[in-house]
């Protein structure tokens, strides 16, 4: 329990679901980089602005912006982080040990799943922005349509949760994740989970790897 997690999985692969249950249950602090440039989008920030056309089409925003924000919102020394959105390719692998990580135990966790299933998914992915729920119009509806059920606010359907920039979204993502996945695994500090089992049962199964 003193090691920072490193989430890596597709849109869609239900990373973001298990997330808030870890930091419910274990204290973890959640740092997302797509929810801290959504933030800076919602307050039209220049750095929101900047981005705001490079996320609605699905593309990776500069390597750069992205860990100058990650710098400014985390204190290592303070917290046990769950990373996740970050690292996407293997240069933000290589600038997260080297200027975030170095001297901390991390482990990566692979949400591993077949990509070709995850494209419907995440077109029915629904957001409660506030709570951080997670719902599906398919496989897992809030019992009031368009209402979260824990706390009553209206869910989103993100931006970028569009058929096309999510194929691009996922396009990107084979393309990065062989060589990120090669660097953890070459450091034994790669875990995969099954992303296919219930949510349950996934929870489970991490909560064995934290322990
Ligand atoms: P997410 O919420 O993780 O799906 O991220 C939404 C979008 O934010 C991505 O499609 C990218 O445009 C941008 N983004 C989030 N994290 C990163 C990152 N680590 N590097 C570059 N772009 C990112």
């Amino acid at each position: 329990m003193n090691t920072q997690l490193i989430l890596l999985g597709a849109p869609g692969s239900g990373k973001g679901t298990q997330a808030a249950r870890i930091v419910s249950e274990f204290g973890y602090t959640h740092i997302s980089t797509g929810d801290l440039l959504r933030s800076e989008i919602a307050k039209e920030s220049e750095l929101g602005l900047r981005v705001k056309a490079i996320m609605a089409a699905g593309d990776l925003v500069s390597d750069d912006v992205v860990l100058e924000l990650l710098k400014a919102n985390c204190d290592i020394a303070k917290n046990l982080y769950l990373f996740d959105g970050y690292p996407r390719n293997i240069d933000q692998v290589e600038a997260l040990h080297k200027n975030i990580l170095s001297g901390f135990k991390s482990k990566a966790l692979y949400f591993d799943i077949d990509l070709d299933i995850l494209e419907k998914r995440v077109i029915n992915r629904r957001v409660a922005p506030k709570s951080g729920e997670i719902y599906n119009l398919i496989s897992r509806p809030s019992k009031v349509e368009g209402i979260c059920d824990i706390s009553g606010e209206e869910l989103v359907h993100r931006k970028d949760d569009n058929v096309e920039t999510v194929r691009n979204r996922l396009n990107i993502f084979k393309a990065e994740i062989e060589p990120i996945l090669s660097y953890y695994e070459s450091k034994g500090n790669l875990e995969r989970i099954d992303a296919l089992l219930a949510p349950d049962e996934i929870f489970e199964n991490i909560s064995k790897i934290i322990k």
